[in-house]
């Protein structure tokens, strides 16, 4: 007689976080508080933790079945390094960490937050509200600018608020020393995400062609070891168009995530693995969250 053992349906899902910190204001909520992430490892202690590059295609199985979660982080922020690493290595969970090459170690914040700089200066100020649509109306119409320009723009705006560039101990980035620290942790791998974090549709082809080839350089040059996976900037299906599908392919990566926001589906190539994008819940949200 044969034993038949029922088939549970396996489901695989890839978590985008950015920053580990408690930052105020944080207008994209990029921030998830470490206390909240240790809530969310302790969930996910249930659950099998996967590296990226054991995400597969779902199917039914009998072997395995549940659910899986691989983690990432985009950006390349320093808490990556001092808050989420060490939570990591404690709930024994690999994660892929994401670098905008071009930031690493640099001497400006990311344009973002430039921008949040400038124009969120009194996080307690009763116009808070007013100064966040101004914040979003020009954040919309910075975003699809090549570097160089966007940067001009804050460059003249830095200058008539008579700011600094200087980087906020609180939004710097990995200096490349912490990127080989970071990348030395058994569980972690690095991954590219641009030179400068500009939305690659936007771009002519040969600059994103750049931006993907680049990033892949630096990375490997600082770590002396392949760099395989990309995570395409904003990631969402306007940000990136086939061609830059084909460039990343063309480049010699191996996988590629968006921020598409669902479980890994059948129809998901490697190319756009779909990612659920994180924010600052407790244990008892994520759980739902990762049932949803
Ligand atoms: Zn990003």
């Amino acid at each position: 007689m044969r034993l038949i053992i029922p088939r549970r349906r396996s489901r695989e899902i890839i978590l985008l976080y950015h920053r580990i910190a408690r930052v105020e204001p944080d207008p994209w909520g990029l921030c998830v508080t470490p206390e909240h992430f240790v809530e969310h490892l302790e969930v996910l202690s249930k659950y099998r933790r996967i590296r990226l590059d054991q995400v597969r295609p779902p199917g039914w199985s009998v072997s395995r079945g549940g659910l899986s979660v691989a983690i990432t982080f985009d950006d390349g922020y320093a808490d990556n390094l001092h808050e989420a690493r060490r939570l990591l290595e404690r709930y024994n969970t690999p994660a892929t960490f994401f670098l905008a090459a071009g930031y690493v170690g640099g001497a400006r914040e990311f344009w973002w937050d430039e921008l949040e700089k400038i124009l969120l200066p009194d996080r307690a100020s009763d116009s808070l509200e007013q100064q966040l649509d101004a914040y979003f109306a020009l954040y919309q119409r910075l975003q699809p600018l090549p570097h160089g320009r966007r940067r001009e723009i804050l460059d003249k705006m830095l200058e008539w608020c008579g700011q600094e560039a200087a980087v906020r101990r609180s939004h710097r980035m990995l200096t490349a020393e912490e990127v080989c620290r970071l990348a030395a942790g058994e569980l972690f791998e690095i991954g590219a995400h641009s030179m400068t974090h500009s939305v690659l549709a936007a771009q002519p082809l040969s600059d994103q062609s750049w931006e993907v080839r680049e990033s892949k350089a630096c990375l490997e040059n600082l770590l002396s070891r392949p760099v395989t996976s990309f995570s395409y900037p904003f990631g969402g299906r306007d940000h990136y168009t086939a061609e830059t599908v084909q460039v990343v392919r063309d480049a010699g990566f191996s996988r590629a995530c968006s921020t598409a926001g669902h479980a890994v589906s059948r129809t998901d190539g490697p190319f756009e693995l779909p990612r659920l994008n994180v924010t600052d819940m407790d244990g008892d949200q994520f759980e739902r969250f990762l049932s949803s």
